[in-house]
């Protein structure tokens, strides 16, 4: 078995027991494996190995392995987890199929003029800054009145759907000590989802390498790991 098989196994076995812990269906969770820095090559590797989700934070990389690996059929999924940057949204529109970090409204707008010519829908989750730190991106959980507003703002926008939330928890020493970053987002899904009953905020996307089980156990749909399937990133 390659070093990429055996890690994916491994990452599969935790996410089953994750959810095994929480009394929770394997199949809520998907796998969103991030591929950032790692080759097409390596990308193909893991599609054979039956990874359908892949994730990216740059586009102009992700559209190279995007085109490149665009005939597969079952296709890929691609995840936009990164920051776009005003000058590659309309890029970003185009390869995506759901773009996870939308952390501000004049990104949604940006997208909606560009996804609206070509009649492209796009699936979004809202970017939460969950601890508050001035080196992320993320409408910040405590600025709830702001973060309301936002989805108001975008709910309107008719080529976005608003999927849920998503969240880089800040890194601890224990993964156990990000338990309350996890549970508050899962808190701050289902008061948006009370607030807003016409949405369908069925995602909470939170987890990576050195927390995804504890994630999974407070309710993630979606973890988005990539050291543990592909190694460490140069
Ligand atoms: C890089 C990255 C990940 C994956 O991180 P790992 O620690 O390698 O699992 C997940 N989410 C985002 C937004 C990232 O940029």
């Amino acid at each position: 078995m390659s070093d990429l098989a055996s890690r994916l196994e491994t990452v599969r076995e935790q996410i089953g027991r994750a959810c095994d812990r929480a009394g929770r269906d394997p199949a809520e969770v998907t796998l969103v494996a991030v591929s950032k820095t790692f080759s097409v090559e390596v990308v193909l590797e893991a599609y054979n190995l039956g990874i359908r989700h892949f994730g990216e934070n740059r586009v102009e990389e992700a559209s190279a392995k995007i085109h490149a690996a665009s005939r597969l059929d079952p296709p890929i999924t691609w995840h936009m987890i990164g920051t776009v940057q005003h000058r590659k949204v309309k890029d970003a529109a185009g390869l995506f199929n759901i773009i996870e970090s939308v952390d501000a409204v004049q990104l949604a707008e940006r997208l909606e003029s560009a996804l609206a010519p070509v009649g492209k829908r796009m699936p979004v989750l809202v970017q939460i800054n969950v601890g508050g730190e001035s080196t992320k991106h993320g409408f910040p959980i405590n600025a709830k009145q702001e973060l309301v507003a936002a989805i108001e703002r975008i709910a309107v926008l008719s080529h976005l759907e608003i999927r849920g939330l998503m969240t880089i928890a800040p890194i601890v020493h224990q993964p156990d000590e990000a338990r309350p970053y996890f549970r508050a987002m899962r808190e701050l899904v289902s008061q948006l989802q009370q607030q807003f009953p016409k949405l369908r905020l069925t995602d909470l996307s939170m987890g990576m390498t050195d927390d995804f089980p504890v994630a999974i156990e407070e309710g993630a749909t979606i973890v988005r790991i990539g050291r543990a399937i592909f190694g460490s990133r140069r």
